[in-house]
């Protein structure tokens, strides 16, 4: 690929190795004309299937979105990038293992809501607020007491 520097075609891996639970690679290049180190990463690309929203309306999986989601729900949060991709992995690939062409948007939902409850009680209740738009604060407090009964949290 070409140096994002100077635009040069010829570039060398200096350094690779396996990242995200070993979904992607990320090479260390560098530029032969420059100089200038950069990062790439490489992932395979996974046909994954088609998202049934609300409303009926189909499209495609956006895993752009995903993370964003992810990064919405940890903001400020101590979680790890590489925390958020293996978790992105994790849902890329229960989503192929059903095997369908399509799969509910609230399929998705449930299973951010699962990983975020392993990675951060916080967030977990962010995106579970949001997400499952708690009637009031009745509900929302239920949630939270179900959580701190729940051993290792
Ligand atoms: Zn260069």
């Amino acid at each position: 690929m070409h140096c994002p520097f100077c635009s040069a075609e010829d570039t060398k891996v200096i350094d690779s190795r396996l990242v995200a639970d070993g979904d992607q690679v990320r090479r260390r290049r560098e530029c032969l004309s420059c100089h200038e180190r950069f990062t790439t990463y490489e992932s395979a690309e996974l046909l994954l299937p088609k998202v049934i929203k609300q409303d009926g309306s189909r499209e495609p999986f956006d895993e752009e979105k995903l993370r964003a989601g992810f990064q919405r729900a940890l903001e400020k949060r101590p979680v790890s990038v590489e925390k958020i991709e293996s978790s992105i992995s994790q849902i890329k690939h229960a989503l192929q293992a059903t095997g369908e062409r399509e799969v509910p948007a609230r399929m998705i939902g449930q299973k951010v809501m699962e990983q975020l409850q392993a990675l951060d009680e916080v967030a977990y209740i962010r995106f579970a607020s949001v997400y499952r738009r708690f009637k009031d604060l009745n509900e929302f407090r239920e949630e939270i007491d179900r959580l701190e009964k729940q051993p290792g949290i």
